[in-house]
Order: C-alpha cells, then structure tokens, then sequence
C-alpha cells in the first residue's frame, strides 16, 4: 500500500538515519516530497511510504518511540475555483508550493498533488474558498 505522512521531528534529533532505518528495518520504500530540517531545529518531511501494511504499522510505531509525529495525510483539500479573484494571499502560505500564481496571467493554479494539506490557504483566502474533506 501507499500513504502519506508528515514527520515532525523535535529538535536535536534531524542529524538521526530515520529515513534510513525506516527502509532498511520495515522494507520501505520512501519518496520524500517535501523536507524542512535544519541542524538542531524542529524539522519536518513530507513522504510518501510504500509497504505491506504491516511494515508500515511497524514504522510507525517505531516512530512514535523515537519521539517523532507521524501525521497520516488522509485529508484533501477542495478548492472553489470558480470563485477565485486571483489575489495570490493564498500563494504566500502554502509552504508544499501547491499554489502558484502563473506568471504570465497572473491566475492561481492549485496542483493537488503537491498538497500537504496543512490547511494554511484555508485561514489566508478572504473568500473561504478552500474547505477541507476527509477520506478513509
Ligand atoms: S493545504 Fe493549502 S496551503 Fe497547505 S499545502 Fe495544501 S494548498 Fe498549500
Ligand atoms: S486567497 Fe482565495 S481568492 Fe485569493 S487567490 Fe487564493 S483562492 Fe483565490
């Protein structure tokens, strides 16, 4: 199976082979999206893990012992395009750069696909016109 997960690590422990232990003891195949991590700083990582389901809730659990969050992405963000204004406030928070305003017309685009769903634009659009659905 393949899921989405955010790692939070505390500070202190970003210099640790997670990523590594994680491939090399549970079997996982791991395609980092996104990673924020600084040198004794909070840091965090957006993956996507490929495993049997048993290694991943081994993974997990692993960890979880090792002080780290491990944040399942299950959500997904709607957003109402057809309502857009195109003011690009959204633009400034979306740290996953999922939302983009083009270059040369000046409309924002939305690229799910790059979505961490941290539900920042949800707060920063004026217009409300990004809600937040849940799957199982
Ligand atoms: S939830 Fe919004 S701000 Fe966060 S990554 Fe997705 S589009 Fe960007
Ligand atoms: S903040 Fe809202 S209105 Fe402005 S560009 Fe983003 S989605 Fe469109």
């Amino acid at each position: 199976m393949k899921k989405r997960f955010i790692l939070t690590f505390p500070a202190g422990r970003t210099n640790n082979p997670i990523t590594y232990d994680l491939i090399k003891k549970y079997n996982i195949k791991i395609n980092i999206i996104k990673a924020n991590i600084g040198a004794e700083e909070e840091g965090s990582l957006l993956l996507e893990m490929i495993a049997e389901e048993s290694d991943l809730n081994n993974a997990q659990e692993y960890l979880k012992e090792n002080n780290i969050n491990c944040q399942s992405v299950e959500k997904r963000v709607q957003f109402i395009e057809n309502e857009c204004m195109h003011c690009g406030a959204c633009t400034a928070v979306c740290f996953a750069g999922a939302l983009t305003l083009g270059k040369d017309d000046w409309k924002l685009s939305f690229d799910a696909t790059k979505c961490i769903v941290c539900e920042l634009c949800v707060k920063a659009c004026p217009l409300g016109l990004f809600e937040i659905h849940f799957s199982e």
